[in-house]
This record gives C-alpha cells, sequence and structure tokens, in this order.
C-alpha cells in the first residue's frame, strides 16, 4: 500500500517536473518579442530632459531603432534578445555628435604646433596636403579618425575634407553615421584646379549619395567667406536649396577674417552670408562663429542657422572665444565640434564638452554659465540639432535611431560619484566609454573596437606617418630658414 502511495506521489512529481520545468519555457518564450539587441543600465540618461537618472533600465533595440524602454526585469519578461549587453555599473546615453571635423587630418596630427593661424597653414598644412593628400592617405586617415570615434563615444559626424566618396565609403564600412561635406575653394587644392571643377564634383557628389546609404547625408561644404568669393558662395546657396542638402562652412573664425571681409564688402562674414543667401531656405552648419556682432547673433537666429563650437581649436589658435551663452540665449542651436587633429590634436569630444563648461563661466565671470546638463546637451540632442537629425538621433526615445553609448564608471578614477551629469561632464573622459553603438549595431563592446581590423590600420599609420616625418624634416628646415630670414631682415 504504501509502495502504490509513495509511486503515485513520484508519478505525480514527475508530472509536475515536466509540467512546471519543460512545458512553461516554450510558452513563456512564445510570448515574448524576438529583437535585436536589449542593452541594460545601471544609469539611463535619456536626454528628454534635465531630470535624475533612471535607474536599473534597459532599452530594446529592433532593426536599427529604439522600441522599447523600461524597467530591467519588465524588459527581460517582455523581449528576447540576439544580443543583451549588460549594464553593471554604466551608464547608457545618446552617442556624442561631433558638428565639425576633417576626418583625414588624424595623419597630421602634431605636425605643426604653437603658431599663429596664416604661416600654419601657408608653411605646413598646404604644402603637406600638396605633397600627401590622394585616395591612400584618405583612406587611413579617415579611418584612423573612425576609429578615434568609436573609440570616444562619438557616433554621428560632420565633415569636410578631400576625396568625400573615400570618406563616406570608410564611414559605412566602420558603422558610424556621417554628414559628409565635399571641399569647395577658389584656389588649386588637392584634385582640383581651383573652384569650377570643385564646385561641379561637389554637386556630382550630392546627387551620388542622396538617399543612397541611411547613415550617410551628403553636404556642400564651401571652406570659408576668405576663401571662397561671395559669387561662390551665391552658386552654393542656390545648388543647396535646389538639391534640399545642408552646407557646412567655416564662419568668423578669426578677427583678421572680420578685418578681411570687412575691407573686401564692408560687412561682417555673417551678413556677407546673409546676402547671398546662403542662410535661406537652406540647413547651414556654421563652424567656429567665434565674431559673429550682436546684429549677426540676430540673423543666425531668425534664420536657424546651426553653430559648432569648437573650443580647444579655438584656444589653440588663439582665435577668441564664441559668445556661446549670448547664441543660446537667443534659441541658436550650438553643438561641439573637435576640428581636425592637426588644430585639436584630437577627436575627443569629451575634452570639447568640459571645455565648452569651463570656457565661458571664466570669460564672463560666471560660474553659473553652460551648467553641466547643457554642456552634455550640446554634444548630444543640441548637436542633432545643429545638424538637422533632431527627429533621429540625439535622445534615447522610442522610434529614434539606436545611437548609444555606454560609459564604464568601475575604475576607482571615478569615484565617489554624487551627480552623474557633474561626473560626465567634469570627470570623465573618452577612455570611459566602453561601449558605442550606431543605427543598433555594435561598433565597439567593453572598449575593443569591432567594425576596423586594428592591427591592420596601425601598420598602415605606421607606414605613412614615416614618410610624412621624412618631408616634415625638409619643412621643418626651411621654415627655420624663413624665421632665420624674417630676423635678419628685421636686424
Ligand atoms: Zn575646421
Amino acid at each position: 500500500m504504501m509502495q502504490a502511495v509513495t509511486r503515485i506521489i513520484l508519478n505525480a512529481l514527475a508530472l509536475l517536473f515536466v509540467v512546471s520545468v519543460l512545458m512553461p519555457l516554450p510558452l513563456v518564450a512564445k510570448d515574448k518579442r524576438l529583437v535585436d539587441l536589449i542593452v541594460e543600465a545601471d544609469y539611463l540618461i535619456t536626454m528628454q530632459a534635465d531630470e535624475p537618472p533612471l535607474e536599473k533600465t534597459a532599452v530594446v533595440i529592433d532593426n536599427s531603432k529604439i522600441i522599447a524602454i523600461g524597467e530591467t526585469k519588465s524588459i527581460h519578461q517582455k523581449f528576447h534578445a540576439r544580443q543583451i549587453i549588460s549594464g553593471k555599473n554604466r551608464v547608457l546615453m545618446p552617442g556624442l555628435i561631433n558638428t565639425h571635423t576633417h576626418t583625414a587630418m588624424t595623419l597630421f596630427r602634431g605636425m605643426a604646433d604653437d603658431m599663429e593661424l596664416m604661416p600654419w597653414l601657408n608653411q605646413f598644412i598646404f604644402p603637406m596636403e600638396g605633397k600627401f593628400v590622394d585616395p591612400e592617405f584618405i583612406k587611413i586617415g579617415s579611418k584612423l579618425a573612425c576609429y578615434e570615434m568609436i573609440k570616444g563615444g562619438i557616433t554621428s559626424f560632420v565633415d569636410m575634407y578631400f576625396y568625400p566618396d573615400i570618406i563616406a565609403q570608410q564611414t559605412i564600412d566602420c558603422g558610424l553615421r556621417g554628414m559628409i561635406g565635399a571641399p569647395m575653394i577658389d584656389y588649386p587644392s588637392p584634385g582640383f584646379s581651383g573652384w569650377d571643377d570643385s564646385f561641379a564634383a561637389a554637386k556630382l557628389f550630392v546627387k551620388k549619395w542622396q538617399g543612397k546609404h541611411p547613415r550617410i547625408i551628403p553636404a556642400f561644404a564651401p571652406h570659408a567667406p576668405y576663401t571662397v568669393s561671395s559669387v561662390h558662395i551665391k552658386q552654393v546657396a542656390d545648388a543647396a536649396r535646389a538639391m534640399h542638402a545642408p552646407v557646412t562652412i567655416h564662419i568668423a573664425e578669426t578677427s583678421s577674417e572680420e578685418q578681411m571681409i570687412q575691407q573686401q564688402y564692408h560687412t561682417s562674414p555673417v551678413q556677407l552670408m546673409q546676402q547671398q543667401g546662403l542662410f535661406d531656405h537652406n540647413k547651414v552648419i556654421a563652424a567656429h562663429m567665434v565674431h559673429p556682432n550682436p546684429t549677426d547673433i540676430q540673423i543666425l537666429a531668425k534664420q536657424k542657422v546651426g553653430v559648432a563650437h569648437n573650443p580647444t581649436s579655438n584656444l589653440k589658435l588663439a582665435a577668441g572665444i564664441a559668445p556661446v551663452p549670448a547664441m543660446l540665449n537667443q534659441g541658436i542651436a550650438v553643438g561641439l565640434g573637435t576640428d581636425g587633429a592637426a588644430s585639436n590634436n584630437d577627436l575627443d569630444l569629451w575634452e570639447e564638452i568640459r571645455l565648452a563648461a569651463l570656457i565661458h563661466k571664466n570669460q564672463q565671470k560666471d560660474p553659473k554659465l553652460i551648467p553641466a546638463y547643457s554642456a552634455l546637451k550640446m554634444a548630444t540632442k543640441m548637436g542633432a540639432k545643429v545638424i538637422g537629425l533632431e527627429k533621429q538621433v540625439g535622445q534615447i526615445k522610442v522610434g529614434m535611431q539606436a545611437d548609444l553609448i555606454q560609459i564604464d564608471l568601475g575604475s576607482l578614477r571615478l569615484q565617489p560619484i554624487y551627480n552623474l551629469y557633474s561626473h560626465l561632464v567634469y570627470v570623465t573622459d573618452s577612455s570611459d566609454v566602453s561601449t558605442t553603438i550606431v543605427a543598433g549595431k555594435v561598433l565597439m563592446l567593453d572598449g575593443k573596437v569591432l567594425t576596423i581590423d586594428v592591427a591592420q590600420l596601425k601598420q598602415q599609420v605606421a607606414k605613412k606617418s614615416k614618410q610624412i616625418k621624412q618631408a616634415l624634416l625638409q619643412q621643418n628646415l626651411s621654415h627655420k630658414k624663413s624665421l632665420d630670414k624674417n630676423t635678419t631682415d628685421k636686424k
């Protein structure tokens, strides 16, 4: 009798095991939606508003977009992902937006420093560009820039440099999102004899790349008001309007530019651009904007011109300090840029965030200016507005593109933590970024870049820089001779 009872109990237990262990699994899995990726976060900063970070949250990504955001446990109950990235000790936030750079100039990093703009350009940059800038240089230089940007958590960038087709292809291959500007200038430049052929090539470039790839936005990139005549600026303004393409250009970078334009056209660089119709129904990203006058600021606000603030480059070339608080007060969208690595000398946007939060306080003797959240906003949500992608990137929001980064808070160097916004602006640097995701694709995981053959790139950079180093010795000699000559002449 006892044996029969035991057998019944055992059978019942076995049945219960089958029902409870084996049966429920497929039932639950069937209820869950299969998605590409779930990224967890101990702290989530959405940049939707200045509010405390969300804790123990996860972001669900499918088909390049963010499809859900919620408490980690409940997300795992609803979704089943092909890949899960842990958020232990990590902040998840929107990827950074570099609104102004010249990617391939990474190969000229540290080539010539501590000089004034004109001798720096005429004695080093222009001659070395003439000698070295070719498709191979651009391929290696822009790949090196992509590597550096992925490492530092930049997910979108605005570029202006030679051979933009190659830069666009490198951007696609490494997985980043790029607004790639076709360069135009009135003088001979790599690949061009002057204005006409550079303008014609730019129109072809824009036409070729419009709608071709979801992560590439082709743009017109006339160099600056002092290197492109007003007649040519009008041609760009008309072409960009007709082709619905953005324009990126350096404007009001130095006081010498201001003087040159005043002498030649009897107006300011901003008003000259306005008179040529550049801002009329065009998306314009104006890099630097260090010297706008109060009327210029009104024009920029009215015509919704986006500004790329490049504090490191401006400080290094002693160009001045852009009136960022005044521009923000007028409702102008101001983003942050690294400029090229020849005038920075890196592509670390965290440095620009920190400088943007510091230099305006000191200049105007007001520590309340550009608080931490505002500086971070310039690098994310407002940067997206500057480049016209505010509906796609710059925030963590359902329906937007999944361009996200994780910051590792595990290092003792970052402890203790009381306020995350303060920490991200005043403590964090690019080496704290552990994960970079663009359009739902993981480009870097646990600090390892997955889309670039790093060993091969190292070799390519070493080979190219060896050639540049040899030419630089000659250039340094001729620069020294010109300095000696100047000193002798003055005697
Ligand atoms: Zn620049």
